[in-house]
């Protein structure tokens, strides 16, 4: 089997042609050792660094933007996702607060940016209207 990849490890981009033989991973076109390790991890257990956004109560937004700290297996994203989809934290919230800790090693999901309060103004309308998405 072959493969075509793009090394994302450095601005250079190299264009990484993998091919599997009888087990073995084999790497052409990287520039460098570290291309030819993320090839083999990237057949093996690709791993991406999740964003996305966690509900907030009382924010002045109804969502925050979150990220892991760390890259996650590919395949282990949609369960992140979904105990994300069942989280609502308080405000004010500050950057770096871990919404999720330690979900796959020592990989955090921490908050982006802060998050103050809403105001409150006496027209419950007008604090609907305030609260939209922060991104
Ligand atoms: S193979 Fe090496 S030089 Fe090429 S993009 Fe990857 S890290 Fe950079």
């Amino acid at each position: 089997m072959k493969k075509e990849l793009t090394c994302i490890v450095c601005p250079l981009g190299c264009n990484l042609e993998v091919e599997i033989i009888n087990n073995e991973i084999k790497v052409k076109g990287n520039k460098c050792d570290k291309g030819r390790k993320y090839a083999e991890e990237e057949i093996k257990n690709p791993k991406r660094v999740l964003t996305t956004t966690v509900r907030v109560k009382n924010g002045k937004y109804n969502v925050i933007p979150v990220k892991t700290t760390g890259p996650i297996p590919r395949d282990y994203i949609f369960e992140v996702l979904k105990r994300l989809a069942k989280i609502e934290i308080e405000a004010p919230v500050p950057q770096g607060f871990k919404v999720l800790e330690k979900i796959y090693q020592d990989v955090d999901v921490i908050t982006t940016r802060p998050m103050e309060k809403r105001e409150t103004t006496k027209n419950p309308k007008d604090n609907q209207n305030k609260a939209s998405n922060p991104i």
